[in-house]
């Protein structure tokens, strides 16, 4: 018979070593934990029996006791991040947003908004500093300000300050894109009042799966909106999930092993640092091999992407190196794709797997002979 799916050299295999900001690596329990969820029938189950209930409450549960969900922010869950920037534009606002934006996600975000809403404001600013809050005219109260918290295209992230200061300034809805932070950060839930990722970065997870956290604000909001004219309106996701079902058939093995997975986990506090110090040493590794940071700013270089520059055609040269030693490196995003490369910093990646990256670093540039 003839193979039907099977490897290419274009797929990550096992034995690789992936440091692709998404999809990243999984956690390697999660092949046991497929084999559970087949075994106990989970995945055969109506998304409307007790057992599928049960399973989703626990989840639910998991994901806001290991994230340090404050009290009174909901979680919910749905497809993607994607799925999350048309649910905001849809339920949450009916007078167009402002997005602050400095990468392709954030652009890409508030021009999905913009095909959804009248009246959005998109405003671009530089990878290098934050946007200046006193020449900005926020929202008012009842408007909705878009950030992204961690831009994964260019390896930036908004400092907690910048949130706090934004909170203070503004009294509107403050929604932000947390997708390549959530569960890796310790974030500061706080200052905004929608917060959401897909499971394919700091979760450790297969993609096709977001989790959406609300705050009473933001559900208050959505309530008095009164939007019922999607399948994903935001009103009637909750009114699903409150009673620990979901609006159409969901992907059940991905909110099983997103249970297991954060079961598993340490409390955030606890990861958060541990990620933190390991991104300072990562980035004072590549600086101190002679390589180029593109953030050159501290204070905004994000944790968990780190964005690097190259000569492409040393690149080339380098990506292929990597490949051979069983290394992939996380290709460059857009302008960026040919002149740089990125490493995810997420929690699935161990130490080891780190300490390996930095060898072989070491070895090909004395190979070489390029000046460390
Ligand atoms: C990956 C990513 C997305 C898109 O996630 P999907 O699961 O493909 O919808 C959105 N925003 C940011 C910041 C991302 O990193």
């Amino acid at each position: 018979m003839e193979p039907f799916l099977h490897s290419t050299q274009s797929y990550c295999s096992v034995g690789m070593i992936t440091f692709y900001p998404g999809p990243s690596k999984i956690y390697p329990e999660v092949a046991a934990y497929m084999q559970q969820a087949y075994q106990e029938g989970i995945l055969s189950q109506n998304h409307r029996s007790e057992g599928f209930m049960q399973m989703l409450q626990e989840t639910l549960t998991m994901v806001a006791s290991k994230l340090a969900i404050p009290e009174g922010y909901e979680v919910f869950l749905v497809s993607s991040a994607t799925e999350c920037w048309e649910i905001i534009a849809q339920s949450f606002t009916d007078k167009g947003a402002l997005h602050l934006h400095n990468g392709a996600f954030g652009k890409k975000w508030a021009e999905y908004d913009g095909r959804i809403n009248e009246g959005v404001l998109s405003h671009a600013f530089e990878s290098e500093a934050l946007p200046d809050l006193e020449s900005l005219t926020l929202p008012a109260s009842d408007g909705l300000l878009c950030l992204t918290h961690n831009e994964t295209s260019n390896g930036t992230m908004l400092p907690d300050t910048f949130l706090a200061d934004v909170r203070e300034r503004s009294k509107a809805l403050i929604a932000v894109d947390a997708t390549s932070s959530m569960a890796g950060l310790h974030l500061p839930w706080a200052t905004a009042d929608l917060w959401f990722a897909s499971v394919q970065k700091c979760f450790g997870l297969a993609p096709g799966l977001a989790v959406l956290v609300a705050s009473p604000a933001a559900i208050s909001r959505a309530i008095a909106l009164h939007e019922y004219d999607h399948y994903n309106s935001f009103v009637f996701i909750r009114e699903n999930f409150q009673k620990f079902q979901t609006p159409f058939t969901p992907n059940t093995l991905g909110i099983y092993l997103l249970g297991k997975v954060m079961h598993d986990r340490q409390p955030i506090e606890h990861s958060a640092k541990l990620l933190e110090e390991r991104a300072a040493d990562l980035y004072s590794f590549f600086d101190s091999i002679g390589l180029h940071l593109v953030i050159e700013s501290t204070e905004l270089r994000s944790p968990t992407v780190l964005t690097i520059a190259m000569e492409p055609a040393e690149l080339v040269v380098v990506k292929k190196k990597a490949r051979e030693a069983g290394i992939i490196l996380g290709n460059g995003y857009g302008a960026l794709k040919e002149s740089t490369f990125r490493i995810a910093n997420f929690p699935a990646i161990t130490d080891q797997e780190i300490h390996t990256l930095k060898m072989f670093f070491i070895s090909l540039f004395q190979k070489m002979s390029r000046n460390l």
